[in-house]
């Protein structure tokens, strides 16, 4: 990229920082323009990227900060609200706020009744991720309270814990018509969100329910049987995976499964293990 910009470049620039900031991206990765993937800015950001790349560049040290004008630049970091703001009721408070009643992507005009934010300890220790809300959540506004959510409620109880002492959220937070799987580009729209919900709760560890979940958080493309059983680093947080609890009640034989996985967090957490797994 020049040093200095054409002025009409400088601005589309700063329009598009100023959009990626709205949806909660911060992070900018410089590439240098090819025949194959040229962008008017140079700009890419982490959402942009094919998964395989996106490992590549997931290190911090590779960042490259953009040469923003200092005017602009304070414009641009005073969007970013819940960084200053260490009350996580507080930061869940604004984050909610910038999503208003959102309809950035299409599942805004597809049939959905209401936003599902995500409910529980904003100090939670422990973090559910499902994949998105299904009929009774987009009737109630909470995830996970329909039979799915019966199970999970199960699961946590299993592990000692109540459903208010975690945080319960899901990769994209509208109904998809028919519940049918989240696309690809309604996954990246959304997720910010959830990623500033991640960073304002700050949780010990995260499960990942199901394999939506796993590979959009993890952008990896594997089996269950890859991701179960271990742990990854999600940008600092440990993260394990289990099954969905959708697909517990469709085989409920693999419940001693999940429990195996639930029983590795809490060993993570530091929890006394009950003997009695999921019911
Ligand atoms: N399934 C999910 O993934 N999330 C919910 O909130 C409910 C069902």
């Amino acid at each position: 990229m020049p040093d200095i910009l054409d002025p009409q470049l400088k601005r589309d620039l700063f329009e598009r920082i100023r959009y990626y900031n709205e949806l909660g991206i911060y992070d900018f990765y410089r590439r240098e323009p090819s025949l194959a993937n040229f962008s008017a800015t140079g700009l890419v950001t982490t959402s942009e990227i094919q998964p395989q790349q996106r490992e590549e560049m997931t290190p911090r040290s590779k960042a490259v900060a953009v040469p923003v004008p200092e005017d602009d630049l304070l414009e641009v970091t005073d969007a970013k609200p819940d960084s200053s703001v260490s009350d996580p009721v507080q930061a869940l408070r604004l984050i909610r706020e910038d999503l208003g009643d959102c309809t950035r992507c299409r599942l805004s005009k597809q049939g959905r009744k209401q936003i599902v934010f995500g409910v529980g300890n904003p100090k939670a220790e422990l973090m559910f991720i499902g994949e998105a809300p299904g009929a009774d959540e987009d009737q109630q506004g909470e995830p996970f309270v329909g039979r799915a959510g019966q199970l999970l409620n199960n699961m946590i109880k299993a592990m000692g814990l109540r459903r208010e002492d975690v945080y319960i959220a899901n990769i994209i937070k509208c109904r998809p018509p028919g519940n049918r799987t989240p696309e690809r580009d309604e996954c990246e729209t959304c997720s910010p969100f959830l990623m500033r919900q991640i960073a304002a709760i700050k949780p010990k560890a995260i499960v990942a329910l199901g394999a939506v979940a796993a590979k959009t958080l993890l952008a990896i493309n594997a089996p269950m049987s890859e991701f179960r059983g271990r742990w990854f680093d999600f940008r600092g947080t440990k993260l394990a995976v289990t099954y969905h609890p959708a697909f517990l009640l469709r085989d409920p034989r693999q419940k001693k499964e999940t429990w195996k996985d639930l029983q590795m967090v809490m060993k993570k957490l530091g929890m006394a293990i009950p003997a009695k797994g999921v019911e």
